[in-house]
């Protein structure tokens, strides 16, 4: 593919790297390639100044929501070089994604050039106080003008970069989740597995829900009986329970996310049972009382991971491992951060050097 490049006139202030916060700064440039039926698909790519975009009010995405994104991250290693984490995992799943809603898609080479060159071009925002990266949120929605319903015939696709300070500058910390009995976020048949925005529309009320009562995130329960644990607000969820580590299965209506494949895969070459199966809310409260719960937390590109330290469930609340971050949670967190910054030996592959 080639990209062409419009270098902006004037270059932003780079922040202050200890107070980066999430998705408060975006960088000087964006890539962005259009597809249109018409013109043969995927067309003029290019990385441009970063900037308002102009669109019709009838833009189809205003609409009927057929957008989809992405979120990944670029670290700079003890080394100084920049490096991506799985980045074909994500560019996989944008395809599952994009196919579910009807939209066309990159083919993954084509994916990670477009990361690679627009993090190439704006390396020198890649932060390098410990644990800060750039966030890479690559996304696409329909362009074509009209109010009628079908697939649109044209589409962007964009990349913006921001970047992101330590989630935890004081340690890793654990957080309250409230486990939702009303609203449910996906049904088998849907769009659950698909990173869609509008997956998050329909789950900002449980959110505000919880927020209410104290709680950070969400627990969603399965969206048919109301009974299986399945995933949290923006993170997959998993469970030490006894000497087992059981999280939700990938069968349509949970997210598959990048760190929870990688957690899995940690944790199996530690010899730990790992079970991906159905988990009845009332057996996860069962062993939250009686102490079987030893750990949970939850696991997701923004946070890593987030420890979970208290559960209400109908009213009734449970505290995990005394509200601590547990033994096992930190040791995830410690290898997973460490090998995604290059720290620690990279015996998966998992990550690939930016050149
Ligand atoms: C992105 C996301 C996750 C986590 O996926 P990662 O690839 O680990 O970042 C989990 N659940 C939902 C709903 C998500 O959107």
């Amino acid at each position: 593919m080639e990209i062409r490049f419009e270098k902006a006139k004037t270059l932003k202030e780079k922040p202050d790297q200890s107070a980066l916060g999430f998705g408060k700064y975006y960088t000087d440039h964006m890539l962005i390639v259009d597809w249109d039926k018409d013109q043969g698909g995927w067309h003029d790519a290019r990385i441009v100044p970063y900037g308002p975009l102009q669109l019709e009010p009838s833009t189809m995405v205003l609409h009927y929501a057929q957008e989809t994104f992405e979120g990944l991250k670029a670290y700079r290693n003890p080394k100084g070089e920049v490096q991506l984490f799985r980045p074909e995992m994500n560019a996989k799943r944008m395809q599952e994604s994009n196919k579910r809603l009807c939209m066309p898609y990159l083919e993954v080479e084509d994916f990670i050039q477009c990361v690679e060159t627009l993090v190439k071009t704006e390396q020198d925002w890649i932060p390098t106080a410990p644990e800060t990266s750039l966030y890479i949120r690559p996304f696409m929605f329909a362009t074509e003008p009209g109010v009628g319903v079908h697939p649109a015939t044209s589409y962007k696709f964009i990349i913006i970069l921001t970047p992101v300070g330590n989630y935890y500058p004081e340690g890793v910390a654990p957080v309250k989740i409230w486990i939702e009995d009303e609203y449910v976020r996906a049904v088998k048949g849907g769009t659950g597995f698909t990173k869609c925005g509008g997956n998050y529309a329909g789950s900002l009320k449980a959110q505000e829900k919880a927020e209410a009562h104290g709680y950070t995130q969400v627990l969603w329960l399965d969206g048919n009986e109301k009974k299986y644990v399945e995933e949290v607000g923006s993170m997959n969820i998993m469970f030490l329970i006894n000497d087992t580590v059981v999280t939700a299965p990938t069968e349509g209506t949970v997210l598959p996310g990048v760190t929870r494949d990688s957690m899995l895969t940690l944790l199996r070459d530690w010899g730990y049972k790992v079970e991906e199966r159905h988990l009845d809310v009332e057996d996860l409260m069962e062993a939250a009382r009686t102490g079987a719960l030893k750990e949970a937390w939850g696991t997701g590109t923004a946070a890593v991971i987030s420890p979970v330290g208290q559960l209400c469930y109908k009213g009734e609340e449970c505290k995990i491992n005394n509200f601590e971050t547990g033994e096992l949670t930190q040791k995830l967190y410690d290898t997973l951060t460490g090998i995604q910054w290059g720290k620690l030996e990279d015996k998966f592959n998992w990550t690939r050097i930016v050149k």
